[in-house]
């Protein structure tokens, strides 16, 4: 996972991430944080929750999340004291995918996971960021190839909003070194050999070697492993 990092850069580096967030706020008025509940999203929550609460929160429940994942998402409001607002899928919507391409449809074509991720993801997404300004992302450049080429801040002109990614720059230990340093909640699965962690599904644990997004959609072609919330991969994703 890395050398260890010196904790004052890191408590420096999280001021700094605070400063973006309360940037993002004077800037973009109604800011809101899409919250994957991921290693990432605990650091934030953490920031955002303690030192920046005029940032709304929100994280989406697919319906086919792992049971540690709604251990977790109870954790954080138990420690926070503040109740998530979790975002679900249309319930019409969800039924015709599945009349259509069956409960785990997901599996027999990139179109059918598109389209899964379009209703279970995609539309709620869409639905909890209307009329907001700005989204927050944890997304980090060593996470993929498509993530390392994003800015700090950039119009997302996919949704109409100005998207602010504020952990871009930090490793993976970093993220681990602020949970463990502040003693944050986060997925059991992690210590499973998770490092990322998405719709059950579509999620598996990694071998030894393997980049830590091996385990997501692992039957795809790596160019389209994105969680269809990023424009840029999503365009990747259709052209594969
Ligand atoms: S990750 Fe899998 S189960 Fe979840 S929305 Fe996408 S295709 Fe569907």
């Amino acid at each position: 996972m890395g050398e260890l990092v010196n904790l004052s850069d890191l408590e420096q580096k999280a001021s700094s991430v605070r400063e973006r967030l309360i940037e993002a706020v004077r800037e973009h008025g109604r800011v809101v944080y899409s919250n994957s509940l991921g290693a990432e999203a605990m650091v934030l929550t953490d920031i955002i929750w303690t030192h920046v609460p005029e940032i709304d929160l929100f994280s989406i429940d697919t319906g086919r999340l792992h049971q540690e994942t709604y251990d977790l998402l109870e954790k954080l409001e138990r420690r926070y004291q503040r109740s998530l607002r979790v975002v679900y899928p249309d319930a019409r919507s969800l039924e015709r995918l599945a009349a259509s391409q069956g409960v785990n449809g997901f599996y027999h074509s990139l179109e059918a996971r598109l389209s899964c991720c379009q209703v279970r993801k995609i539309e709620p997404f869409k639905r909890a960021i209307a009329g907001y300004t700005a989204w927050i992302t944890g997304v980090r450049r060593e996470q993929s190839a498509t993530r390392a080429k994003a800015d700090p801040v950039e119009w997302d002109s996919e949704y109409g909003l100005y998207k602010v990614s504020p952990l871009l720059d930090w490793s993976e230990t970093e993220v681990w070194q602020y949970i463990r340093a502040h003693k944050l909640p986060y997925n059991v699965l992690h210590d499973r050999q998770f490092p990322s962690i998405g719709c059950s599904p579509c999620t598996r644990a990694i071998q030894p070697g393997e980049s830590r997004r091996a385990g997501r959609w692992w039957w795809e072609q790596p160019e389209s492993r994105e969680c269809g919330l990023h424009p840029r991969a999503r365009h990747a994703a259709a052209q594969a």
